[in-house]
């Protein structure tokens, strides 16, 4: 074991997108476990839009990472040394463990997980951790979906948005993704089985959508908010539910956003526009975890991750591809050591 712990902190708030100015390097001991406490060498860290909000001051769902705190991040890895009665050295787990190399936990929050050669480390943090959860939540529960409805969702070749889609189209939906760029619109339709795919970096979103779904759209699930929101509106129908997961087109915004627009929609159409927070389903996650590990292995599933391989001074160019589009399926980062 290494006696050094890498670590990310954050040194300042960043105005519009984080450039490296707003990261400190650190370098530490490996923790030795306090009583009822473990360490985890981390092997692979979740990279999450939610990321730049939580690096804002001011009230959210969680509250922000201090100046001068590790990087919050949703991580695993294998635990290393432990004074825990519940958790053994080897036992692979999943938690908030931070951008680091070593991570200290009392194990609040933490799960064991069991990777196999199918179902390696990195799709815990994806189809089967937080990104399947938000999707499966955020589309049977929020968006109350029915058999057979028309589905929309933004930002589908992404993490969340290519699991929603598979979803959908799970439960006989007709299902369009808006994407950019030409690669992901065909993975979505190609290999994932979505009807129709909007590239909206080359196509005017409001026409193709008007092709796509010529009778209207039941579910919008959003992930990027801003215009597409707006356009998205335009076209729902009667009883229709906007599911608001996400707003990536104002996360790095410098000004404050106009509000959407075409809000009256909701009211000629008598819809509803909810959003939600997936931790709040935390009591569910394992009815969640089973179905999608039961989809999975059915081959009716399909998890792609987008694993970098770096160490954790990487992180803060890692996680702009986010904001570039740079990833398709789940981003992560692998270390290497
Ligand atoms: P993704 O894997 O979807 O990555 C982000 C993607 O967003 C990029 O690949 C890019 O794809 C797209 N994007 C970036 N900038 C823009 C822009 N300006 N306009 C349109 N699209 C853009 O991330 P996740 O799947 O992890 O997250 C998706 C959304 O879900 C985010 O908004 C996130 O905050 C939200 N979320 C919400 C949760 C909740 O509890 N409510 C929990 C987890 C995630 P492209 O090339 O197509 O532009």
């Amino acid at each position: 074991m290494s006696s050094e712990n890498h670590q990310v902190r954050l040194a300042e708030r960043p105005v519009g997108l984080p450039g490296p100015e707003v990261w400190q390097h650190t370098t530490e001991a490996v923790p030795e476990p306090g009583e009822g406490r473990f360490v985890v060498r981390i092997s692979h860290i979740s990279l999450d839009p939610a990321m730049r909000g939580w690096m804002n001051a001011g009230r959210s769902y969680v509250p922000p990472v201090e100046i001068g705190e590790v990087m919050r991040a949703l991580a695993a890895g294998e635990v290393v040394a432990s004074a825990h009665q519940d958790f053994a050295v080897g036992d692979v787990v999943s938690g908030t463990f931070g951008v680091q190399d070593y991570a200290e936990s009392d194990g609040r929050g933490v799960q064991k997980i069991t990777p196999t050669a199918d179902v390696p480390i990195e799709t815990y943090l994806a189809v089967l951790g937080m990104t399947g959860m938000t999707a499966y939540f955020g589309l049977f529960d929020v968006g109350a979906l029915r058999e057979g409805e028309t589905v929309v969702v933004s930002g589908a070749a992404g993490a969340v948005g290519s699991v929603v889609g598979q979803l959908a189209k799970l439960k006989g939906c007709r299902v369009v993704g808006i994407a950019g760029g030409p690669e992901k619109c065909a993975w979505i339709t190609d290999e994932l089985g979505f009807d129709a795919a909007i590239d909206y970096r080359a196509e005017d979103v409001k026409k193709a959508l008007r092709a796509a779904a010529p009778d209207g759209v039941d579910v919008y699930f959003d992930n990027v908010g801003g215009e597409i929101l707006d356009i998205a509106l335009t076209r729902i129908r009667r009883g229709a539910r906007v599911v608001i997961c996400g707003s990536i087109s104002n996360y790095n915004a410098t000004e404050v956003p106009p509000g959407p627009k075409n809000y009256m929609s909701l009211l000629v159409n008598r819809a509803r526009m909810e959003g939600f927070v997936v931790f709040d389903f935390v009591d569910r996650y394992a009815e969640a975890g089973r179905a999608m590990a039961g989809w999975l292995a059915e081959g009716r599933l399909h998890s792609r991750e987008d694993v970098v391989d770096g160490s954790v001074d990487d992180f803060g160019d890692v996680l702009l591809r986010l904001f570039r589009g740079e990833n398709t399926g789940k981003l992560v980062l692998r270390l290497a050591r």
